[in-house]
């Protein structure tokens, strides 16, 4: 009898142990043939996706310390902001209705000079990080000053982040000289070069806020230790004018004659090119950081989004800070890129909602220089990925999942999200940070933002 049973145990093959099943959902793979699995499942152990495959397949090979139920969601890879300025969600609705270089010059700047700090970054990027995890967004560049407060909350709330330590010309909180801000960004690169969550990166401001010798010194410091150089590139008309007055170039060629694009270089907005800068931006491989909503906001233009794609150039999407925005919002990002293509080009086909998912996932990790390891759902990479309610009115008939998520879905309706195999939010409920704490905080600091700029 004992013998028995033991030969029946036997007789059934071991499960796996893995930390984690989700199961159930529709999985929205976005591997290299779009695959869809409905419902599917995912197994998942520490940092990293195991296997993808049908419920029954992955119950059958592994047992999992904790699953979790989707039935009735979307599960897609962690969206990816390719650019954002985290701590500026203090900054949120303090000027509107502006052009970029009034904003920046009469609102923004002074208001940064009177009240950036390594307490207003560390509770800045705490809120923004809050909102990044309940509207479903796992990866972030950024840039932005006292870049290690932004890289220790982003470890903090458990996301991963490509963050840049600013450098500019003229003097700010947390540099004098340009000089300053590169041995600051070179300090930064080295205390968080072997983070598991954090890559470091240099991110000269601007062509029209750092002059040759600094954006130079930025290119170099990236080249020295091999990380990302993060820069706004011909967002608005008037760069493209100062680029053609002070150089006689459009501000692509200008960069490129200098060697600031590279592999590495994540250029923010690219909104003002010709052909020739495209073929430039394509052959310097560099990554586009498209930000539709700031760009209408500001008026700047309609980035060539078809243009970059029929060329090959690397695209991703992005919020930019929220002061500019005004939220960090990445499904508002892949219907505005949509909807500004189809609107700038006269023509509806323009940026399909597949190609705006693929912007805000896959793409947006080419652009990062992290396509290998996140940017969809397959066995080897890390498990970032998200779950997103269906169920709700507005979502009601769903007869295809990618138009619901980019024509329809708000970041309120993400349920799940999971960055490094960790459950950051589960149901809703954020575990990495004390919601009313951070919101608490926030607040008490914006009296002194109100208080400093006269609001
Ligand atoms: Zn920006």
């Amino acid at each position: 009898m004992l013998l028995a049973a033991l030969t029946a145990l036997s007789a059934q093959p071991a499960r796996r142990r893995v930390s984690l099943v989700v199961t159930g959902g529709t999985v929205i793979t976005q591997n290299g043939a779009h695959t869809i699995l409905s419902p599917g499942a995912l197994a998942i152990d520490a940092t990293d996706i195991v296997e993808v495959g049908t419920p029954d397949a992955i119950a059958a090979k592994y047992q999992a310390l904790e699953t979790i139920d989707a039935r009735g969601q979307v599960v897609l890879p962690g969206l990816v902001n390719t650019h954002t300025h985290a701590p500026m969600v203090m900054y949120r609705g303090l000027a509107d209705d502006l052009a970029l270089m009034d904003w920046l010059q009469k609102y923004i700047f002074p208001a940064e000079a009177r009240t950036v700090s390594p307490e207003l970054v560390r509770v800045g990027t705490r809120l923004a990080a809050l909102e990044m995890i309940e509207s479903g967004t796992t990866a972030y560049a950024d840039m932005y000053y006292f870049e290690e407060e932004i890289a220790r909350a982003t470890v903090e709330a458990g996301l991963r982040g490509v963050l840049g330590e600013t450098i500019i010309q003229f003097p700010v909180a947390d540099a004098k000289t340009p000089a300053d801000a590169l041995a600051r960004a070179e300090r930064f690169i080295e205390e968080f070069r072997d983070n598991g969550l954090v890559v470091p990166a240099v991110a000269p401001h601007a062509l029209y806020t750092n002059d040759k010798a600094t954006l130079v010194a930025s290119a170099a410091l990236g080249r020295k230790y091999g990380v990302p150089v993060i820069i706004h590139f011909a967002e608005t008309e008037d760069e493209v004018r100062i680029a053609r007055e002070q150089y006689q170039m459009t501000p692509t060629a200008y960069l490129d004659s200098i060697g600031v694009l590279g592999p590495a270089t994540i250029g923010a907005h690219g909104v003002w090119v010709n052909d020739a800068d495209i073929a430039i931006l394509k052959a310097r491989g560099v990554g586009v950081a498209h930000n539709p909503e700031s760009n209408m906001k500001l008026a700047s233009g309609a980035a060539p989004v078809t243009k970059y794609l029929t060329a090959g150039v690397k695209l991703g999407l992005g919020t930019d800070g929220a002061a500019s925005n005004n939220d960090l919002d990445m499904f508002e990002a892949m219907r505005q890129a949509s909807l500004l293509a189809k609107h700038a080009m006269h023509d509806p086909t323009a940026v399909p909602a597949q190609t705006a998912l693929d912007m805000a996932t896959i793409g947006g990790a080419r652009v990062l220089g992290m396509d290998r390891v996140i940017g969809s759902l397959e066995a080897g990479k890390r498990a970032d990925l998200i779950t997103v309610s269906m169920a709700s009115a507005r979502q009601t008939p769903m007869y295809d999942p990618v138009s619901h998520l980019v024509y329809v879905t708000r970041g309120d309706d993400v349920r799940t999200t999971i960055v490094n195999g960790k459950i950051l939010m589960k149901d809703r409920r954020v575990r990495t940070l004390n919601r009313a704490t951070v919101i608490a905080d926030a607040n008490r600091l914006a009296a002194g933002v109100r208080a400093a700029v006269g609001r």
